[in-house]
């Protein structure tokens, strides 16, 4: 009988393995009709991007950055600590003993791991590091550190230059135990190495199974050395990887693995989603009469443009309506047109008698009807162009 742990791992890896499928559908890679989230392509009124000031210098936090290590001293930070026994209270944390001097920090062996104060869920992070120079040791102990975001998801920290002594999955730039780096961008022991991690935190469902695995791109030295991989759980030296619901904010820690790494210029900034649409953007069709509906289809056209008759050479192609709409059932489709030919035609909702909303891209229809109800002419909201006219052939 498969124990719990071997069944939530198991399911883990299933999730896994459909999350890995599902962004594809979900940003309407595999459909034609539907727009990357539920705004409408083009929206005038979906809001824009909030402004934030850039540094001035490359590398320097922008001005919504979270500073965690301006080379001054470490208040962002509390020791690890381990933790306590079960049943026994959590110690309260000890201010960190870390050396700050000349505007960095230095690890200091057995000082313990750092974890901030705060917690961050999606983050960009950039921090600087230097590895010990004279270099000490070899391998894994060779100015190993790391950047464990929420605790749990290393980005290794190692003097990596020009070396092979090691495992590739644990060298600098890797995601520890997991990819190693695209490249080895790494500098010599001594010198300053710029880390700047974009990182994707995991979801969970309510029920604490995996909705969608953690992701993350980084760029070591100015290069790429991971390209948006998918995190397959916590980093561990040993397999498996195994995801455990966690909060969807945590601290991020500093390595202390036992050599003089340090450390400078460390900033976060909180990634946030794009807004979708509230609930009451999403059209809904209106109740219209099957008469209303019917009074729609038809073909409006536009008087062809004096200037786009050609003087000379061969005739123009037939002309096309500017919009047929067709009506099957309930459901209504618009195909949009002119003297080039007709586009395929796309699904549109009724939200109102008058109005025509089209699926896929911005265009709302604005229509008149007759005292009948029938649809006479057809213009697209926000267009400066005449109303296109009902009509069975070209006017
Ligand atoms: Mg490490």
């Amino acid at each position: 009988m498969m124990r719990r742990d071997q069944l939530v791992g198991h399911l883990a890896m299933m999730m896994l393995s459909l999350a890995w499928a599902a962004p594809a559908a979900a940003q309407g890679v595999a459909s034609t009709d539907s727009a990357p989230s539920r705004w409408r392509q083009h929206e005038l009124n979906r809001p824009h991007a909030p402004p934030v000031v850039p540094a001035s210098t490359l590398g320097a936090p922008p001005a919504d950055a979270i500073v965690l290590f301006d080379g001054r001293d470490l208040s962002a930070f509390v020791v690890a600590g381990r933790p306590p026994a079960p049943g026994a209270p959590a110690a309260a944390p000890a201010a960190p003993t870390w050396k700050v001097e000349n505007g960095y920090v230095e690890v200091v062996p057995r000082g313990g791991s750092l974890r901030t104060k705060e917690s961050f869920g999606d983050v960009q992070l950039h921090a600087e590091w230097a590895a010990p120079n004279p270099p000490m040791l070899t391998g894994q102990n060779r100015g190993n550190s790391g950047i464990i975001l929420m605790g749990q998801y290393e980005f290794q920290v190692l003097d990596s230059y020009g070396r092979t002594d090691t495992y590739a999955d644990g060298t600098a730039g890797s995601i520890y135990g997991q990819y190693p780096p695209l490249v080895n961008a790494s500098r010599p022991p001594g010198e300053w190495q710029t880390y700047d991690i974009y990182f994707r935190r995991p979801r969970f469902r309510s029920d604490g199974s995996l909705q969608e695995p953690a992701r993350a791109t980084v760029v070591l030295n100015g290069l790429l050395v991971q390209n948006n991989e998918i995190i397959y759980g916590p980093t561990a030296p040993t397999p498996p990887y195994r995801y455990a619901a966690h909060a969807d904010a945590l601290p991020l820690t500093l390595q202390d693995h036992g050599q003089p790494v340090r450390f400078r210029n460390i900033w976060v900034r909180r990634i946030k989603e794009r807004p979708e649409p509230p609930p009451s953007y999403v059209p809904t069709a209106a109740a219209l009469t099957p008469a209303q509906l019917q009074g729609m289809a038809g073909r409006y056209w536009r008087p062809r443009p004096a200037a786009t008759a050609p003087a000379a050479g061969p005739p123009p192609g037939p002309p096309a309506p500017a919009y047929t709409v067709t009506v099957q059932g309930s459901d209504v489709y618009v195909a949009q047109g002119g003297f080039g030919g007709s586009a395929p035609p796309v699904r549109a909702i009724p939200t109102a008698p008058d109005r025509l909303w089209i699926t896929g891209r911005a265009a709302e229809l604005l229509l008149t009807r007759d005292a009948s109800g029938v649809v006479t002419t057809v213009r697209e909201a926000g267009s400066n162009l005449a109303p296109a006219q009902r009509g069975d052939g070209a006017p």
